[in-house]
């Protein structure tokens, strides 16, 4: 029998429309997964050295998808060696022009093969077709087309008569985004004249499996990119190997900062992408209804895996009730389910582990005293799921208003003036992003200046685009990816 969630209220919700929707699955067998994978080094695939190998399942239904190899110090040597011996007779030596054509065939390719991708990306990650499809797929190809466009332009850019690259570039990135992350990676460092290894995520290496192969298939010079699916400790002998000239690191401010302590004292440049707690502010001006869908954007998209995610919402008191009663109609409305069904909003957690840590933080909310709601809605059997949940009457001493839950949990706290909404915004440790809604321009960007935030979304929440730099402050880490400003962390100026 499915579980129902627990907490459920149903009467704030019980006037709105219920629309049945027929299932929209995408099918599964538009993409041909293989049985094993190897180690994509010097061009090819490779078992690891000693043989090892874990197993990626599916978080919807706990189905093994395949069996992956796991990369061991030696083959992080291997890797490493292909890449310097890449940069040094190859890559490093092309012409900018040369090299954007690599970057716009790949670019083109996994255009090409977006569904194929979408699905991958659904099946390993759990998270809805919907936003495989038109947010994470789209952005990577993005991503490439843009890079390719700096490639030949870099005297250009501002970073000097002749920037030169650093060299091998030893890169890490988590499962909420693994595609898109890894576009954010290697697009860049490729555009400038570095040679990568990457390794994805344990729960989600998949996708990097798949770029590995668009590589082969745009004859990307064999070494130049490197794909080495691992744990924790393949990423740990990855940022520690000496051959490593820049260590790109996407994941944990806590792992972010053993990275840290790991290159200190060496020549390596480090740049660090790390968690937040954003603020997502609304005053009793904005338009309320278009907030709403801001508000659900910006903490249920990705299950709210989302490092920007508005988990810290903050509405002005005066509106505050008609803005939850709106919220709580909206979020009864979300559908959530089979990440490959088309309607689905809200798919599955990515891990069993991530469950937990969001079953735990949501205790904590309800033990410290906040008020807990979920829409009814009924979870399936099997996988890891958790429904969209909302806590109220949130003090900035909870759990839930200090850490980062990274899942489809939202705080809500009050304020009555601007500047008690920037006091509260800014308690926190984190500085990746923040939203505000207002129909006043002086007060966005008033509120700009004031948030210490590396991204503002106005009016809109969790908006991308490659030519945007994005980055944090404080614990959200250091160097920005995308735009211009995403060249410099590759480039010896
Ligand atoms: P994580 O545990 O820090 O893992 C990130 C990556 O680092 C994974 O590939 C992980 O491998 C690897 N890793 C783990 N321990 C390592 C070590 N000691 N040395 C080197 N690499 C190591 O983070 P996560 O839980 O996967 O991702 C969620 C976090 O990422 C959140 O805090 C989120 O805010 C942050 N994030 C930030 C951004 C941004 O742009 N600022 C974007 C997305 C996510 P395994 O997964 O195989 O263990
Ligand atoms: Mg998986």
């Amino acid at each position: 029998m499915p579980r129902v969630a627990p907490h459920v209220e149903a009467a704030t919700v019980d006037s709105v429309a219920a629309f049945d929707y027929a299932p929209a699955p995408e099918s599964r067998d538009i993409v041909r997964l293989d049985a094993e994978y190897g180690l994509f080094v010097g061009g090819e695939f490779h078992p690891a050295v000693s043989g090892r190998t874990f197993v990626t399942i599916n978080p919807a239904t706990e189905e093994p998808l395949a069996s992956v190899a796991e990369a061991g110090v030696e083959d992080v040597d291997r890797a490493v060696a292909a890449a310097r011996a890449a940069y040094e007779d190859g890559w490093g030596r092309l012409r900018g022009r040369e090299r954007a054509k690599y970057l716009f065939r790949i670019a083109r390719v996994i255009q090409e093969r977006a569904r194929e991708l979408a699905v991958l990306e659904s099946l390993d990650n759990g998270k809805p077709i919907r936003e495989s499809r038109d947010v994470d797929i789209p952005l990577a190809a993005a991503h490439f087309f843009y890079y390719a466009g700096w490639a030949d332009k870099l005297e250009h850019a501002g970073f000097g008569p002749q920037p030169r690259a650093l060299g091998v570039a030893g890169q890490v990135i988590p499962w909420n985004f693994p595609l898109l992350m890894a576009a954010w990676k290697l697009a860049p460092a490729l555009a400038t004249g570095n040679t990568c290894v990457l390794k994805p995520a344990e729960t989600t290496p998949l996708s990097a499996l798949f770029l590995a192969q668009i590589c082969q298939e745009v004859g990307l010079p064999p070494g130049t990119v490197n794909i080495l699916t691992g744990a924790g400790a393949t990423g740990a002998a990855l940022v520690a190997h000496p051959g490593v000239d820049k260590v790109a690191f996407t994941g944990s401010t806590e792992v972010g900062k053993e990275i840290r302590r790991a290159v200190a004292g060496t020549h390596k440049r480090l740049t660090l992408e790390l968690g937040g707690k954003a603020a997502n502010v609304i005053f009793e001006d904005a338009p309320i209804d278009q907030a709403v869908e801001g508000i659900v954007n910006g903490i249920f998209f990705n299950q709210g895996h989302v490092c920007c995610a508005g988990s810290r919402l903050l509405v002005q008191e005066s509106v505050a009730d008609l803005v939850l009663d709106r919220l709580r109609e909206r979020l009864a409305t979300l559908r959530l389910g089979d990440p490959l069904d088309k309607n689905t909003d809200i798919g599955a957690i990515n891990s069993a582990e991530q469950l937990a840590k969001i079953r735990g933080l949501a205790d904590a909310g309800s033990e410290e005293g906040a008020e807990r709601w979920s829409p009814p809605c009924t979870l399936p059997d099997r996988g890891f799921w958790f429904p969209p949940t909302v806590f109220t009457g949130v003090s900035q001493s909870h759990r839930i208003a200090r850490e980062e839950i990274f899942g489809p949990v939202l705080s809500v706290l009050t304020f009555r003036t601007p500047a008690e909404a920037v006091a509260k915004a800014n308690n926190t440790p984190y500085g990746l992003s923040a939203g505000v809604w207002t129909e006043k321009g002086s007060l966005i960007l008033w509120m700009a200046q004031q948030l210490e935030a590396g991204v503002v979304w106005a009016n809109t929440y969790n908006r991308f685009d490659p030519a945007s730099p994005f980055g944090g402050y404080q614990e959200s880490g250091f160097g920005r990816e995308g735009g211009r400003h995403g060249l410099e962390g590759y480039l010896d100026g």
